[in-house]
């Protein structure tokens, strides 16, 4: 294409998840036929969004940044004590879970795998399980990493910094796809993963 304009956004939206030239270009055309009804709109969450949403740096979830982290299962909840906390690596993983309906408790989301050099802020979120832990009195710890190398050195990672709190540490059933990631596994398989959880 030759408008400058055009070719950025290709170049943006192509970065989507799932997402190359073609689809992008399908996309951004839908926009421009529809600037009112799809285009301004979408700029406008966009722009929200960008503005107000940050990830908890104690808890990892989604929070808003005028807001404590108060939701539902975030760490700062106040209207409901869980007893239990879901250690996943991402949101969507999160977001998988619950979409089963089989958890009903806290999540902790550490935004990646840890494998061999731990950054910053998951050094925060690995210490701020511990103590999540300890201070909110929780009953077990549900590690629910992927079944790839590097979400097993993660699960692994997580029950060592554990050991020392006597908290009960359990995994997803053996029985996932090896290299499954959370997030694709239909909601079937996860469900009974869950159900059929492993204390280590
Ligand atoms: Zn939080």
């Amino acid at each position: 294409m030759e408008l400058k304009e055009i070719d950025e956004l290709i170049k943006a939206v192509s970065k989507f998840p799932g997402l190359g030239p073609k689809s992008a270009k399908r996309i951004i055309l839908k926009l421009i036929n529809n600037k009112d009804e799809i285009m301004k709109p979408t700029i406008n969450a966009l722009a929200n969004v960008y503005k107000n949403i940050s990830r908890c740096n104690y808890c990892g979830a989604l929070k808003s940044l005028k807001e404590e982290c108060n939701g539902y299962k975030n760490c700062n909840n106040l209207q409901k004590k869980f007893s239990k906390i879901c250690v996943v690596e991402n949101i969507a993983d999160q977001w998988s879970i619950e979409s089963t309906n089989i958890f009903s408790g806290y999540f902790h989301i550490l935004g990646g795998t840890i494998s061999g050099t731990i950054d910053k802020s998951q050094r925060q979120l690995v210490d701020s399980l511990v103590e999540r832990v300890k201070k909110q009195n929780i009953e077990e710890v549900i590690v629910a990493t992927s079944a790839t190398v590097e979400g097993q050195t993660t699960a692994y990672y997580i029950e060592e910094t554990l050991k020392n709190t006597n908290v009960k540490i359990s995994k997803l059933a053996q029985g996932l796809p090896v290299g499954g990631e959370i997030e694709s596994l239909d909601d079937g398989t996860l469900f009974s993963a869950f159900k059929n959880r492993v204390q280590i």
